[in-house]
């Protein structure tokens, strides 16, 4: 019934083939085998994962598809070609970058990530959406990690694609990322419906702990049990690999997780001062916010208990000032 998109999976499948080729056997692709060499990527990781190389040429995929009776039209509809806007030539979009093709469920490749050597800008150019990418339905690394996310009964989401294959690197071979944009519903069903639990492990940045706090709420809506990585901050998932090995990565970030509780007693404070009366009140009222939304009484209670403790106040208190919270929600 879908026949019509024959062209663009078959175009899709034959280029990130073309572009693993060139990274792999070429004289084209040797600034890319010197830049993923020098970033740890290992020959299994890059043929797991297909990794490809763009090169630095306006003319290298296009004429390539075309004698293979590719239309143009098709190639730009689906975003591995533009048209000059003067002549109406077609040339190659993806131009010296590292190619990280993109996959759906059943296992075609639908879009591309390519990623700049060095410095260049922007440092990743993704496939537009098309006909047969929808961002929205689309995890990184899913269809390969599926029947690992399984056996294991949990999937590990990562920001990007690098963080996805050294973390693989490492052994976690359940690992998926979200592509950058914000975490929608459907992602979330699609991974409820392989798994109970996901523990998060974006970049420990500002705007990594933020994403974890906004997708969280969506994974749990979900009715996905969620745990935090315990990055430091000022490492992405592949620089801590990178620095401190994969065993420690093994140990102290993974097998050191936070419960979201935990992560939530410290992403409250990033913001405040809690020497400060006023941040404090502000900070006891953020966590006995999030506790309201807890389904589990027994679980409520846990975080009540530490709550008083920590601020010396009285459990009493916090449990009144918790149901004027809930009956509020309502
Ligand atoms: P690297 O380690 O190669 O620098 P990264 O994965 O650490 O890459 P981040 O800046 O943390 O890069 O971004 C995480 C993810 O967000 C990327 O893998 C990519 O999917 C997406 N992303 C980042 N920058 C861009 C951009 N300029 N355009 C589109 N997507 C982007
Ligand atoms: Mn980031
Ligand atoms: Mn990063
Ligand atoms: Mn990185």
């Amino acid at each position: 019934k879908d026949e019509h998109l024959t062209p663009f999976y078959d175009a899709h499948e034959l280029a990130a083939k073309y572009y693993h080729y060139v990274l792999v056997e070429t004289d084209e692709g040797k600034p890319a085998r010197e830049y993923l060499r020098k970033r740890g990527f290992t020959q299994t990781a890059i043929d797991q994962f297909q990794v490809g190389f763009a090169p630095d040429s306006w003319d290298f995929l296009a004429p390539f598809l075309e004698k293979r009776g590719f239309l143009m039209e098709d190639l730009e509809t689906c975003g591995l070609v533009g048209r000059r806007e003067s002549d109406g030539k077609a040339y190659d979009r993806f131009r010296n970058r590292v190619m990280f093709p993109i996959h759906h469920t059943q296992g075609k490749v639908i879009a591309f990530g390519g990623r700049g050597l060095g410095d260049a800008q922007p440092k990743y150019l993704n496939s537009h959406e098309s006909v047969i990418f929808n961002k929205s339905v689309t995890l990184y690394g899913f269809h390969q990690a599926r029947p690992k996310m399984k056996k294991r009964n949990e999937a590990v989401l990562f920001e990007g694609y690098v963080d996805v294959i050294a973390a693989w690197r490492a052994g976690i071979d359940n690992g998926i990322a979200s592509l950058g944009t914000a975490m929608t519903e459907q992602q979330a069903k699609m991974i409820r419906r392989n798994v109970d639990r996901v523990l998060l492990c974006y970049d420990g940045d500002g705007a990594g702990q933020q994403a974890t706090y906004k997708n969280a709420r969506i994974l749990m809506d979900a009715g996905l049990t969620v745990t935090v990585a315990n990055l430091p901050s000022g490492y992405d998932p592949d620089d801590y690999i990178q620095e401190f090995g994969k065993e420690r990565f093994a140990t102290d970030v993974v097998g050191n997780r936070k419960s979201w509780m935990q992560f939530l007693f410290d992403y409250f404070v990033i913001d405040k001062d809690l020497s400060l009366e006023t941040d404090r009140v502000a900070y006891i009222e953020s966590i006995l916010t999030e506790t309201a939304i807890i389904e589990n009484p027994v679980e409520r209670d846990m975080y009540v208990q530490k709550l008083a403790e920590r601020f010396n106040l009285s459990q009493q208190v916090l449990r009144e000032e918790l149901s004027r919270i809930r009956s509020s929600q309502r």
